[in-house]
């Protein structure tokens, strides 16, 4: 399984690197490779393997992070309900995602974003698109998808598909005034 460790700091210059295409049919490595990656996602926000294995929860785990340089990523959101029941679960495995379209209208997180590569908090708005559409291959489903993503699910794409480009979510944040009004932004809490 993989582990904190396996995973890339910021520090490091493979980050910034531009990843590749994988062919399609997945190789077995690829897909393997894929699953990995999702459960990693699912260990990583379950409560008891999280805390024996120390890691961090997260929603979102780009290829780069593990040092691959493929457009691979995995993406995995949980919504509960008051009495942590699960209300929604939507995950990805996705080869060679795109966005196909989006709409201008911006969003961001109330509370800033965070990465498995990024050991700190960086605080600031992250202005993403509101809406994003996405086209890729997802190997849990094992067919092409076209994803229609809003709120946090837009934002979490975005930031994934970003690593691909070798762009971090804090470059985005205006170094000036981290907090700079957006106008007709969206604000996710
Ligand atoms: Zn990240």
């Amino acid at each position: 399984m993989l582990l904190m460790k396996d995973i890339l700091d910021e520090k490091n210059p493979i980050l910034r690197e531009i990843s590749q295409e994988v062919p399609l049919p997945l190789s077995q490595e690829d897909e393997h490779l894929l699953m990995e990656m999702y459960a990693f996602l699912e260990n990583s926000q379950n409560e008891e393997i999280s805390k024996k294995y120390d890691l961090r929860p997260a929603v979102g785990i780009a290829a780069v992070q593990l040092g691959i340089l493929k457009r691979m990523c995995a993406i995995l959101i949980i919504d509960y309900d008051e009495d942590g029941h699960i209300l929604s679960k939507t995950g990805y495995a996705l080869a060679n995602p795109r966005i196909v379209s989006y709409t201008p209208k911006p969003s961001y997180l109330k509370d800033g974003e965070g990465c498995l590569s990024v050991n700190r908090n960086v605080d600031g708005y992250v202005p993403r698109h509101a809406k994003v559409t996405i086209k890729g291959y997802d190997a849990l489903t094992k067919q092409d998808v076209t994803i229609v993503a809003r709120g946090f699910l837009s934002i979490a794409c975005q930031h994934e598909l970003d690593h691909f480009d070798g762009i971090l979510f804090y470059d985005h944040i205006n170094k000036k005034d981290p907090f700079t009004y957006i106008e007709g932004a969206l604000v996710i809490e």
